[in-house]
């Protein structure tokens, strides 16, 4: 397994960074979660898109350009002869000092892996998930601005680490408000007599890849599509729950706090959506 260090390819053993680096000490940078299927890397431009903005709202200055970039995710997927996996693509700060002060990194640190992905079991997107609200607040536009891909997951974590005690696989976060935000790391969509909502992301919710796709693909299946601001008790009473994500896909939620969720199992919309998403995944990229 090669991974890109900074321009060069070195073996996964090798791959190593410095304890001053900020992404470590302070999880200044930012990150992206790709996917490839069968060599196609889907919506590459969007994740770079979305890469770039998050750069450029924290001040950090991508040592590559957009192309460069391009070409070097490319090249690591060569390298590496994967037609099927995960890209993860990180820019840290890079090496400073132990002060927090940006300055002093003179230059950011650009690290690309390529692997095999664990994906849920194809049984959990015909049965769905079990899932749970949880009490870390997804936090509100500032430092942490939801649209920034950043290092900071440790709210993330938290979200994680109630999941895993009440051992189920994803788990909802809510604003500060109360309204329904996101997943650890997926968006959340409900269907409610036959219209799909999704929160709108000021609400506090990742601008996410998949999001966006299945958003062009309910306008182009004729789902209408709202997004909406909604709540726990919405959630509850919907038709159908799913997350999307770049790991997940379309994975429907049968389950949530104990509440049944339609027929409790993956309702067909959910089950219509995933169809046709992986319908789109290998042609829709950069092959
Ligand atoms: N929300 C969060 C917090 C995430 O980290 C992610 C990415 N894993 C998503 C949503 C889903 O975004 P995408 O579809 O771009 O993977």
């Amino acid at each position: 397994q090669w991974i890109y260090l900074n321009g060069d390819f070195v073996a996964k053993e090798d791959a190593k960074i410095s304890v001053y680096d900020h992404g470590f000490l302070y999880g200044d940078g930012i990150f992206e979660g790709i996917r490839i299927y069968d060599g196609n890397i889907f919506r590459l431009k969007e994740h770079l898109d979305r890469l770039y903005d998050s750069a450029k709202s924290i001040q950090l200055d991508i040592p590559l350009t957009y192309e460069e970039m391009q070409e070097a995710v490319v090249e690591t997927v060569r390298r590496n002869e994967l037609r099927n996996g995960y890209i993860r693509l990180v820019v840290s700060r890079g090496p400073g000092d132990l002060g927090l002060d940006p300055r002093r990194c003179p230059k950011a640190f650009v690290i690309i892996i390529v692997e095999q992905l664990a994906i849920y079991p194809e049984e959990a997107y015909r049965n769905g998930l079990v899932s749970i609200s949880v009490s870390p607040r997804r936090n509100i536009p500032d430092a942490l601005n939801p649209k920034i891909k950043s290092l900071n997951y440790l709210n993330n974590i938290l979200v994680k680490l109630q999941a895993n005690l009440a051992g189920v696989g994803e788990a909802i976060m809510l604003n500060a408000q109360g309204y329904v935000a996101e997943g650890s790391s997926d968006n959340i969509f409900i269907v409610k007599k036959g219209v799909v909502y999704t929160p709108p992301c000021w609400v506090g919710a990742l601008e996410g890849i998949t999001r966006g796709a299945i958003i062009e693909l309910c306008g182009k299946l004729g789902y209408p599509l709202r997004e909406e601001p909604f709540t726990l008790h919405d959630v509850y009473t919907a038709d159908e729950v799913f997350f999307t994500g770049t790991a997940a896909e379309v994975i429907a939620v049968r389950e949530v706090d104990g509440r049944t969720i339609g027929a409790g199992k993956a309702g067909p919309i959910t089950t219509h959506l995933l169809e046709e998403f992986r319908k789109i995944v290998t042609v829709d990229g950069v092959q």
